[in-house]
């Protein structure tokens, strides 16, 4: 056996580039608004993201993941309302539930777990220095950032960037905005809602300068890699490099990104609104967890894919035959554990490191089950 020493520099390729890495990994991962029950999309997100961690240990890396709680966020206060619960309360009872469909699936529990409402004086920090650096605005008791530049440097045209500021939640029609792509650092104290006192008047935190300060605040200014859904990239994401880059100056905020592939169904994504959810929880009644967990990785971690009933099968035949082989005597071929290794390492390449397990057997295979969880 070869140490991981001997195998030279430790490093992964994530979304088609290498990422060198010593000893250790940190890995940002924007969590769930804790509002609503878990839903397969959440669940394939926190799954790769899982595998992601798992991988990194197979090659000799301690992953340190940050996965954050948004409990101060607009859509939550309003379904606290609606329940006739303060936020917070509201948002512990859903992270229970959360916590719970993780563990069903496999989903180690995170390294740290920052929720949004103890940052608030980060934010209020984080606001002052990004008007130090001209950055940011004061306006009517809120703090803007310009956010003009931020939609050019994601690559995509303002009527673009507009309708997806609107759609999660930008307010591109606020009137005190200088430009409707800026967005807020600190949103101005409305009802409904709850505030805290800060340099500029009552108000919250705006969303992007939540996950700014949680990540800064756990690992510094950059981290080695951000993931998140792939419907995060913008404005999410993009905000959330462009403050950290300019309150620190540090370029690049994230190595790489990790942005994970939409589940829809019957093409369509998936919404309480439509009426189209489907429930992890409602799925782990019917299915072994390993059976949902491989339908979820056996494909590209970054492509969108469309759910089907129909996938749990082959996905459960799969895993069966996985199990087989790692049963299989004998054929614990070295060099059939260092080509699933590289697989992995290469872009998490599970389908072709499931197909190759499967053939090798032994050793081979075992491994693979343990790094995606499955054992
Ligand atoms: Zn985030």
């Amino acid at each position: 056996m070869t140490t991981d020493a001997a195998e030279g520099a430790a490093g992964a390729v994530i979304a088609g580039q290498r990422v060198e890495l010593l000893d250790r990994a940190r890995v940002y991962a924007c969590g769930i608004t804790p509002y609503d029950v878990t839903h397969l999309g959440h669940a394939a997100t926190f799954v790769w993201i899982d595998t992601l961690g798992r991988v990194l240990r197979l090659l000799g890396v301690q992953p340190e993941v940050c996965r954050n709680v948004t409990d101060v966020d607009d859509v939550l206060d309003v379904a606290a309302g609606r329940a006739g619960a303060a936020y917070d309360e509201f948002a512990a009872i859903q992270q229970f539930g959360f916590d719970r469909d993780m563990a069903a699936i496999g989903v180690r529990s995170p390294e740290h777990e920052p929720r949004a409402h103890r940052y608030v004086t980060h934010v209020i920090r984080l606001a002052a220095g990004l008007l130090e650096a001209g950055a940011a605005y004061p306006r009517g008791g809120g703090v803007y950032f310009r956010g003009a530049g931020v939609a050019e440097r994601s690559g995509l045209n303002r009527e673009a960037a507009l309708a997806l500021s609107a759609e999660f939640g930008g307010r591109p029609g606020d009137p005190a905005k200088d430009d409707p792509l800026d967005v807020a650092v600190w949103q101005v104290a409305e009802p409904g809602h709850p505030a805290w006192d800060s340099p500029w008047g009552p108000g919250r935190p705006g969303w992007h300068a939540e996950c700014v300060a949680m990540a800064m605040s756990v690992f510094g200014p950059a981290v080695d890699v951000h993931a998140g859904g792939a419907e995060l990239r913008f404005p999410h994401h993009a905000y959330h490099a462009a403050m950290a880059e300019s309150f620190t100056g540090v370029h690049p905020y994230a190595r790489a990104w990790f942005h994970t592939g939409v589940v829809t169904i019957d093409g369509a994504k998936m919404a309480k609104s439509a009426g189209n959810l489907v429930l992890l929880g409602d799925l782990l009644k019917e299915h072994p967890a390993g059976a949902v967990r491989l339908m979820i990785l056996d494909r590209p971690w970054a492509r969108g894919w469309d759910y089907r009933p129909e996938l749990l099968g082959p996905a459960a035949a799969r895993l069966e035959s996985l199990y087989r082989a790692a049963a299989r005597q004998g054929g614990d071929d070295p060099a059939a554990v260092a080509e699933v290794r590289r697989l992995l390492a290469t872009d998490l390449n599970v389908p072709a490191a499931l197909d190759l397990a499967t053939e090798a057997g032994g050793a081979a295979a075992r491994t693979l089950a343990s790094v995606l969880g499955l054992t």
